[in-house]
C-alpha cells in the first residue's frame, strides 16, 4: 500500500500505553446488549454480532478490547425477536466482520431476517480479503438485491484497487446500496487531501462516503487519535474541496445518545 495506509495494520508498543479517557468498550456496547451478541442502541435498528472474526486487524478497532465469542443459535433468537418486535425495520450484521461466516451460516442469517426488513452488512472484506466475493456469495447477494445496504470500512485510498472494483460493480448491478465509513486516524488519512482521493475513489468504484468517525476511544488506541481542533480543521477543508454529495458526515459515536453526534 502507497503512502501511510498499511499503518492501520501495524503493531505499535504505544498501544500498551494506559490513556485517561481510553477505554475497554468506549461506545457502551455491553449496556446496549439485550440478548447474547444482540444489541440495540438506535430505534427501529438491531446490531448482531454475527461473527468473531475479522480478515485483517485493525489497530485502532473499537472493538479490540472486547471479549470475542461465537455464540450458537444467534439466527434462531434474532428471528424470535424480528416476529416479537415489530418495531425493527433493519437489521446491522457486524462483528467482527460477518463475511467471515460460510455462505450457509450467512444464508441462515438473512432466513432469519423477514422481509421487508433491510439488511446492513458492515464488512472490510472486500478490500481486505477479496477472493471471499465467489459466485456463489455474489447470487446469495443477488437474491437480497435492493433489500442489502453494504457498508464498506475503507480508510485510505490505496485500499481499493481493480479487484475491489469488480466486485463493487457486480453488488451496484444487483441494486445494492453502497456506502463507506471511514475513520480518522493520526499519520494515515489525517488530511483533506487525501480525504478527498478517498472520496472520489469511492465514488469511481459507485460507494457514497457515508460517514467520517472520530476516532473511538478504546484503551491502546491513543496514538491514532487526530485531536478534535485539527480534525475540524481537515474536515471543513474537505468540505470546501468536494462537492456535497462526496462528503461524509463527520460524526462521533458518543454512549447512551439515541443517534450518532454530527460534528460541525
Ligand atoms: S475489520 Fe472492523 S471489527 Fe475487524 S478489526 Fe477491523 S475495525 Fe475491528
Amino acid at each position: 500500500m502507497r503512502g501511510n495506509g498499511g499503518k492501520q495494520f501495524k503493531f505499535s508498543e504505544k498501544e500498551n500505553a494506559k490513556v485517561p479517557g481510553f477505554k475497554r468498550d468506549p461506545v457502551g456496547d455491553k449496556e446496549a446488549e439485550i440478548e447474547s451478541g444482540i444489541l440495540q442502541k438506535y430505534k427501529g435498528r438491531l446490531l448482531v454480532m454475527a461473527s468473531d472474526k475479522c480478515a485483517v486487524q485493525c489497530r485502532f478497532c473499537f472493538r479490540k478490547n472486547m471479549q470475542k465469542k461465537s455464540i450458537r443459535n444467534l439466527p434462531e433468537k434474532l428471528h424470535k425477536m424480528l416476529k416479537k418486535d415489530k418495531s425493527i425495520k433493519e437489521v446491522i450484521l457486524s462483528g467482527g466482520d460477518p463475511l467471515m461466516l460460510g455462505n450457509n451460516e450467512l444464508q441462515a442469517f438473512f432466513r432469519a431476517i423477514p422481509k421487508p426488513i433491510k439488511i446492513r452488512i458492515h464488512s472490510r472484506i472486500a478490500t481486505a480479503l477479496p477472493s471471499r466475493f465467489t459466485p456463489a456469495l455474489q447470487r446469495l447477494f443477488k437474491q437480497l438485491g435492493s433489500r442489502l445496504i453494504f457498508v464498506t470500512h475503507i480508510n485510505h485510498p490505496d485500499e481499493l484497487s481493480k479487484k475491489s472494483e469488480k466486485i463493487f460493480r457486480n453488488l451496484s448491478k444487483y441494486g445494492i446500496t453502497l456506502l463507506n465509513q471511514s475513520v480518522l486516524l493520526k499519520d494515515i488519512n489525517d488530511n483533506a487531501k487525501i480525504l478527498a482521493e478517498l472520496s472520489e475513489k469511492l465514488f469511481s468504484q459507485r460507494i457514497l462516503p457515508y460517514y467520517l468517525h472520530q476516532l473511538d476511544k478504546a484503551q491502546g488506541t491513543a496514538h491514532f487519535e487526530v485531536p478534535i481542533k485539527k480534525a475540524k480543521k481537515i474536515f471543513k477543508e474537505l468540505k470546501e474541496t468536494l462537492p456535497g454529495y462526496l462528503v461524509p458526515r463527520f460524526v462521533r459515536e458518543v454512549k447512551g445518545e439515541k443517534s450518532k453526534v454530527w460534528i460541525s
